[in-house]
């Protein structure tokens, strides 16, 4: 079920620390049909609304070889939740499960992802099909889909010799 900002039974709020570990900046918007959180989709679809991203100066430069991608990762920042939930009951009945163990908006970086069809690509604005996200929600990353992605840097020694971390 979808929430607007209360807490339900079982679920646990925290006092975030004040002091932030880094800055992001807002690269552009997404522009979409949905202006109500309770009617718009959990999960986009890559035959769901024509929506557009908009990428704002001076990052417009970085959509340069973006066409050649059938779709991408979009990385948005689900600027109306609430931050501070650690446990979470997604359907209200007196259970919950910890906010990692979810994909809801509700989290301490409200940072969603999906991946969209691009249909076309106009300057700054990018055509898409599989956002789920409010008109106006601010962008803060696009990448290649990583199955149609193959690295472009050559490889380095070492790069197949991968060690446990300690
Ligand atoms: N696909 C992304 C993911 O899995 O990371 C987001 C999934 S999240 C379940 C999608 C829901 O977040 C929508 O149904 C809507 O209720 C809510 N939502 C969408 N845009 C939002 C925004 N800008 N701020 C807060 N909540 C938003």
């Amino acid at each position: 079920m979808v929430r607007l900002n209360e807490i339900r039974e079982a679920e646990q709020a925290v006092t975030p620390p004040l002091d932030v570990d880094a800055g992001i900046y807002f690269i552009g918007r997404c522009r979409t049909p949905w202006s109500d959180r309770l009617k718009c989709p959990r999960q986009g679809r890559l035959d769901g609304p024509l929506c557009r991203i908009e990428v704002f100066e001076p990052w417009i430069a970085a959509l340069d070889g973006i066409a050649e991608f059938e779709r991408l990762e979009v990385l948005y920042w689900l600027h109306e939740s609430r931050r501070d939930l650690v446990r979470q009951s997604p359907r209200n009945d007196g259970n919950a499960r910890g906010t990692f163990s979810l994909r809801t908006p509700v989290r301490p970086n409200p940072i969603g992802t999906h991946i969209v069809q691009l249909i076309d690509v106009d300057g700054p604005i990018l055509h898409v099909r599989g956002l789920d996200c409010l008109d106006g929600t601010p962008l803060i990353d696009i990448k290649p889909d990583r199955t149609l992605f193959t690295p472009i840097a050559p490889r380095q020694p070492g790069d197949d010799q991968v060690g446990d971390a300690q």
